[in-house]
């Protein structure tokens, strides 16, 4: 990751983040086994690939058998153009300003179509760029998000190809609730997408509605859980984030596929102390040791991205061993209670997230201690802990 490069100069000096490509490969292949030969798979790597660094993960997963990109910013995908890849990279979020589509026409970027207003927009810079922009209406099946409303997909995409210089490569849409274990509003959102799907090619005549000389858009829906729940939801392209970097998005989708965590956060001890009985720990004193303890300083924190609502309630390993962190985690640094480890020395590796012998501390167990998901723990590292990768 370039931009922290100027780090490496203290890699495992302070604390990283460790990413284990093999198993990013392992969890392409994994998802690939579920889906049939004709659907392909999108790697998602918006947010600097959930924290795990989009440049590698990207060369890393296209490598494995992946086979588009998709990101949420114009930048985003700016960045992995000059990392020399040159997969199909979808941008995910909205484009509403004539400097991003030149910037996407440039870089050969490919746009999400929501709206009128936009498809005039991208029309007008297509041609003026002289340029057939690939586009990819998105329709709004129950997310309430992006996209046109699916009652009103066949006008949109007759309203699209009346444009010069537009092509539609794909429709798609976004699922609410495919994490839930209670399937009906998925269902309700797949039948309103074969719905539009239905609209839109019976307007066009013929078996998908495009003429055999016309390039017909693919089709898509699926996220990890969708893509882990039921083959149905495929169609032609999957857009896998979450799986793809070893986690489940639900807990009933665990015997699916075997996915591998990929992202590990550790960081040194930078002093160890002996604090006397009656002594407050850290900003705030919220922790009082009640007995003489040995303390272990480490030197990462919440400007770091380790969140510090786990103060006080999480665990880290040392030497396989589970340890107390303890008092309120600061911006750089935090505690721990070592008084099971009394021969513990400054510079030994402490795990935050992953394996340390037989013990794992996953992203899951902080986003059910904190009541948040693993999605908003992955992207929350910060660049200053450099990714290092093996
Ligand atoms: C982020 C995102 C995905 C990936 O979701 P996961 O649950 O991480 O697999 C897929 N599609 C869209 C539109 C997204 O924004």
């Amino acid at each position: 990751m370039s931009k922290c490069s100027h780090a490496y100069a203290e890699l495992r000096q302070r604390a990283w983040v460790e990413i284990d490509k093999a198993a990013l490969a392992h969890n392409v292949k994994e998802i690939k086994q579920i889906l049939s030969p004709q659907t392909v798979l999108m790697a998602v790597v918006k947010a600097d690939a959930y924290g795990h660094g989009a440049d590698t993960v990207s060369k890393t997963v296209l490598a494995a058998g992946a086979n588009w990109l998709g990101v949420a910013t114009v930048p985003e995908g700016i960045d992995l153009r000059e990392a020399q890849i040159e997969a199909p990279i979808l941008i995910l979020g909205a484009v509403n300003s004539p400097e991003q589509l030149r910037a996407i026409a440039h870089w050969d970027l490919q746009p999400t179509l929501c709206t009128h207003q936009q498809a005039l927009l991208f029309s007008d810079v297509a041609v003026e760029e002289d340029i057939t922009l690939p586009v990819h209406l998105k329709l709004d099946t129950g997310m309430s998000r992006l996209g046109t409303l699916w009652e009103q997909a066949a006008e949109f995409v007759q309203l699209v190809e009346q444009l010069p210089n537009l092509q539609i490569a794909s429709i798609y849409s976004h699922l609410a609730t495919a994490d839930d274990r209670d399937p009906t509003v998925m269902r309700q959102q797949h039948q309103r997408f074969e719905e539009a799907r239905a609209q839109i090619f019976t307007v066009r005549g013929n078996h998908r509605g495009f003429a055999p000389t016309e390039i017909t858009p693919i089709l898509h829906l699926a996220n990890s859980a969708a893509t882990l729940t039921d083959k149905a939801l495929h169609y032609d392209m999957v857009r896998v984030g979450l799986a793809l970097y070893g986690l489940y998005p639900a807990t009933h989708l665990t015997s699916v596929v075997d996915l591998k965590p990929v992202l590990q956060v550790k960081a040194l001890v930078t002093q160890v102390k002996t604090i006397p009985a009656g002594t407050g720990v850290s900003y705030g004193y919220k922790f009082i040791a009640e007995r003489e303890m040995l303390l272990a300083v480490v030197g990462i924190g919440y400007a770091d991205g380790i969140p510090r609502n786990l103060s006080d309630k999480m665990k880290v390993l040392i030497r396989g061993q589970l340890v107390l962190q303890v008092g309120a985690i600061t911006m750089d640094q935090m505690m721990l209670d070592i008084s099971t480890i009394p021969d513990l020395q400054p510079g030994e590796v402490v795990t935050l997230l992953g394996k340390d012998g037989d013990i794992e501390i996953r992203v899951d167990d902080w986003a059910a201690t904190l009541g948040t998901i693993s999605w908003e723990i992955l992207s929350g590292f910060k660049h200053r802990l450099p990714r290092v990768y093996s």
